[in-house]
């Protein structure tokens, strides 16, 4: 059964005097997978940080599993990656597992001790981010790309029903790009894990994503990808060769 994970109504936000956001609306349910894509500056990181509940809307709400995010307090359910490594400072004297463990401790009270069990799901969240061979190395002598799949791995190491992506491939070359979003895609089939990702690859993400939010300030498309290929609209909106683009993944099928 379907459960609603995430519900945003006609939310608006501004910085100061200036409009971000303005009557956003959409809502997902278990198992969606949905890209948020926009051009620079068109308020996509602001929107997943009022969903979190960094920043107060200035009109319309957000629930989260049912409870709007100031009164949110199952956190575990959510991994976050946020934009560029901002969260990681590399000379922070910690291993990539001991960077992957701070993802469970969101779930943990006092004392913070790490069982088998989390021991067990530090390897595996390791292993699908194929960094495992690295583990006991820091974080800060690894390139760009390894460090990007230590910050994914903690981002999943919980186990979470709601996985948030800001940009998560922009480290990673075209290779380890496209194992990321078959990575995601196999825990979207098999485990029903909600997906959102802010992504700039545009050609790619249709051919794995389910729904396509693209934010200008508001929200221009919400909807199925097949529905934005196949929509005049979109065609007049974007021009017939950037709706293609988008669309592109009819090219690649699906075998
Ligand atoms: P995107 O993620 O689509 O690139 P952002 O949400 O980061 O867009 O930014 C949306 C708009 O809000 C931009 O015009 C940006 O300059 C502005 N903005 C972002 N952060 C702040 C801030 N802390 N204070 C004021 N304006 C901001």
């Amino acid at each position: 059964m379907s459960i609603e994970v995430l519900s945003v109504k006609d939310l608006s936000f501004r910085y100061n005097s200036t409009e971000v956001l303005s009557g956003v609306s959409f809502s997902l349910k278990s198992g969606d997978y949905l890209a948020i894509v926009g051009p620079n500056g068109s308020g996509k990181t602001t929107l997943i940080k009022t969903v979190l509940g960094f920043f107060e809307p200035s009109a319309g709400s957000v629930s989260l599993f049912g409870s709007s995010p100031s009164r949110f307090n199952n956190w575990e359910k959510i991994g976050y990656l946020p934009q560029k490594l901002a969260s990681l400072n590399p000379n922070f004297p910690a291993t990539v597992k001991e960077i992957v463990a701070l993802g469970l401790l969101s779930k943990k009270g006092f004392p913070k001790k790490i069982s088998l069990s989390d021991q067990e799901a530090i390897d595996y969240a390791l292993s699908l981010m194929d960094i495992i061979h690295i583990k006991d190395e820091f974080i800060g002598e690894l390139s760009g790309g390894q460090q990007q799949r230590a910050l994914i791995a903690k981002a999943l190491v919980s186990e979470p029903e709601l996985l948030i992506l800001d940009e998560p491939t922009t480290a990673l070359d075209p290779e380890g790009r496209e194992r990321f979003f078959e990575t995601l895609q196999i825990l979207n089939n098999q485990k029903n894990l909600t997906i959102i990702i802010i992504t700039h690859d545009i050609g790619t993400i249709g051919r794995y994503a389910s729904r396509l939010l693209y934010l200008d300030k508001k929200v221009i498309f919400y909807g199925g990808f097949d529905d934005f290929c196949i929509s005049k609209e979109m065609t007049d909106y974007f021009g017939e060769f950037s709706q293609h683009i988008i669309c592109h993944r009819h090219d690649y099928g699906h075998a």
